[in-house]
């Protein structure tokens, strides 16, 4: 199935970092700690939970913002619980240990490499700068697409640009992600092998669709390493 492969795009956040645990966390900890100051009946673990459940169908801010309104928490404490959530500054964060090694390899291999990251261009950019691969993807050559989600959820566009960034139709290339309907579902409807990475929000998500279903299931990037010889 991947004898065929010559480039891989990668996904970015739960994919080549935990961005689950070092960033999405943390900050809806704090989100929930400010709002919690602001009501005697709400507690930082409740307001926590309820963003969690909120945010699968809301969408991280929007289920801080519900939340305010439901407790009737003042417009002034509701903006300093969105801003404790997203930090204009990226924290400390590290990739998976195996990251690094990983695409060192892959290039030593041959592989052509590519990633495909949707957020605020911006907040993605410092990530990657962070985390040490500026090496390995540059938007100069079209290796690192930042998709803006503000502007279309849909990653269509920016993994076809990707795959002419790397020259190989998309039958050569595999497409890594955590998610089954951004990565997985988007990269087969375009003909890419696929692979899962079960990570991060969508870890124990069962396929909905055929085409939410990838080739391959992985736990660590490394385990690409004895497919991708
Ligand atoms: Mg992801």
């Amino acid at each position: 199935m991947t004898a065929k492969i010559r480039g891989i795009i990668f996904d970015l956040d739960d994919t080549l970092f935990d961005c689950t645990g070092q960033l999405t966390q943390p900050a809806r900890r704090r989100a929930a700690q400010i709002l919690a100051s602001a009501h005697l009946d709400l507690s930082t673990e409740t307001s926590y939970q309820q963003q969690v459940t909120l945010s699968q169908t809301h969408g991280s801010s929007e289920a801080i913002r519900i939340l305010g309104a439901q407790y009737n928490i003042p417009a002034n404490i509701v903006e300093r619980a969105l801003n404790a959530y997203n930090p204009h500054n990226v924290e400390a964060i590290t990739p998976f240990p195996d990251v690094l090694p990983t695409l060192a390899t892959l290039v030593r291999r041959s592989y052509q490499l590519a990633l495909v990251t949707s957020g605020n261009p911006d907040r993605q950019r410092e990530k990657i700068r962070l985390l040490g691969l500026c090496s390995y993807f540059s938007e100069g050559d079209n290796t690192l697409i930042l998709h803006d989600d503000r502007k279309s959820s849909d990653k269509t566009p920016s993994l076809t640009q990707a795959a002419k960034a790397l020259s190989l139709p998309y039958t050569q290339i595999l497409c890594v992600g955590d998610k089954l309907t951004d990565e997985i579902a988007t990269a087969k409807n375009l003909g890419m092998t696929t692979a899962r990475m079960r990570h991060g929000r969508q870890k124990n998500s069962k396929p909905q669709t055929p085409s939410e279903q990838p080739d391959i299931e992985i736990d660590r990037i490394s385990q690409l390493l004895p497919l991708l010889p």
